[in-house]
């Protein structure tokens, strides 16, 4: 089997769309997906559910797990710690957050086409755009947070060593109490882009948010049987 892995961007110059997916197959390789999550049970019947329990099934995704507490050395494994300077919660420790995500890196198989996702309620908007991108990388890997937040020194850190393989995204201008829904959401996103998941595997580009009809193609009104409801 020939493995490809590819970065893209999607240009778009006014009316012109500049198609990047051309000719190219998507997924030809098994797509990794790695949550790096203290509260891992959150993910059970969703990866063992529907279309994501079939991929994981017919091996187009597989799923991991990393407790980041696995790496807190004290007795307690304790992930959080007061933030300096008061304020009200608890702040997720910076390296613990670090080791989980090295340990993902170092052990990633193949050709090591990744992103590392963190998601936060104050960074820009995550859309199709980016679902369409990501479901082309070998590995995606999500860092959840809790309570107030990770460290900040935990994203710098990701910025420095993993520049553009590092991304922060928002869901929306709401607050989660955590970032397993909200990776949730993305994975599902990503995930029924990739060929095989959903029968009609072109049919991402009749639906709504193409980002190659300028993200505001909304699809048609849909009907089924029978021909009268009231
Ligand atoms: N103190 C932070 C909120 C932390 S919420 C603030 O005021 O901005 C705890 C975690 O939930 C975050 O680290 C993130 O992982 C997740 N989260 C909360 N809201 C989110 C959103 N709108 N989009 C993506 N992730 C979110």
């Amino acid at each position: 089997m020939v493995y490809i892995s590819l970065t893209f961007t999607i240009i778009i110059c006014g009316s012109t769309a500049v198609d990047p997916y051309e000719g190219f197959n998507f997924s030809q390789y098994v797509m990794h997906i790695h949550l790096i999550s203290i509260f891992p049970d959150i993910f059970e019947s969703f990866f063992s559910t529907s279309l994501i329990g079939k991929a994981i099934e017919k091996k187009l995704i597989t799923v991991s797990f990393v407790n980041p507490r696995d790496f807190c050395d004290d007795k307690h494994q304790q992930i959080d710690d007061e933030p300096y300077g008061g304020g009200d919660g608890m702040v997720m420790k910076a390296e613990p957050m670090i080791m989980a995500v090295e340990s993902v890196v170092e052990d990633m198989v193949g050709h090591k086409s990744f992103k590392i996702v963190m998601p936060s309620p104050a960074e820009s908007i995550f859309d199709q755009r980016h679902a369409l991108s990501w479901s082309s990388f070998e590995h995606l890997i999500f860092v959840c947070g809790r309570y107030e937040g990770i460290d900040v020194r935990f994203e710098e850190y990701m910025e420095k060593m993993y520049a553009d393989h590092f991304v922060k995204v928002s869901l929306g201008k709401f607050v989660l109490l955590g970032g397993e829904v909200a990776s949730m959401t993305m994975v599902e996103a990503v995930v029924r882009l990739v060929s095989g998941v959903i029968k009609e595997s072109g049919s991402w580009q009749d639906e709504s948010y193409n980002p190659l009809k300028g993200m505001n193609n909304i699809e048609h009104p849909q009907y089924t049987r029978p021909s009268e409801v009231r």
